[in-house]
């Protein structure tokens, strides 16, 4: 049995990432979703918010879970017995990130394997940023996120249609 450990701040969920869970849970037995509750950026969506957007967008997943945690990557991994960190690979940027990020994890935990899926094509430019940008500005963001976050950055206030 092999879990894996998707992990980010999901802020909020996009398509780019269900596409990425969605993925995974057909590669491993448990994929947990880990959403990160204190990331160093500002958040539009407080954890509860980011984790009950997650839960909902992948309730279709039998074997995905969506968990907050607030140590150490690795850390929590073991603590729910992962042996792989799932990543998503969008286009040139996310590849100098990612292999320092997988670099370190090795160095703390051997045991462990980083998964990369390259992004799908239609999601290759989609960003948490990216949707907290285009409906800031009041741009229809339903074609790149699930439809409870759309309504969910209505009640918060973004301008979307
Ligand atoms: P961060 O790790 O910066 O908090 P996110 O929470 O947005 O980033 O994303 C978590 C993971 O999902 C990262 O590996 C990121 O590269 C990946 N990801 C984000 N958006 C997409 C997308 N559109 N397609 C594929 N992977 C993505």
């Amino acid at each position: 049995m092999t879990t894996a450990l998707y992990a980010g701040s999901f802020d909020p969920i996009t398509n780019g990432h269900v596409d990425i869970a969605t993925r995974a849970s057909k590669l491993f037995d448990k994929v947990y979703v880990g959403v990160f509750a204190t990331p160093a950026k500002n958040l539009t969506f407080n954890t509860d918010e980011r984790l009950a957007l997650a839960t909902d967008a992948l309730a279709h997943l039998k074997n995905v879970e969506v968990i907050r945690y607030t140590t150490l990557t690795v850390d929590f991994a073991r603590s729910i017995n992962a042996t792989v960190l799932v990543r998503g690979l969008r286009m040139v940027g996310d590849f100098e990130w990612e292999i320092q990020v997988a670099m370190v994890n090795k160095k703390m935990a051997p045991e462990m394997e980083s998964v990369c899926f390259m992004a799908s094509q239609e999601y290759q430019f989609l960003s948490s940023r990216m949707i907290r940008e285009l409906a800031a500005l009041g741009g229809d963001v339903t074609c790149f996120v699930p439809k409870n976050v759309s309504e969910a950055l209505k009640k918060k206030g973004f301008a979307v249609p």
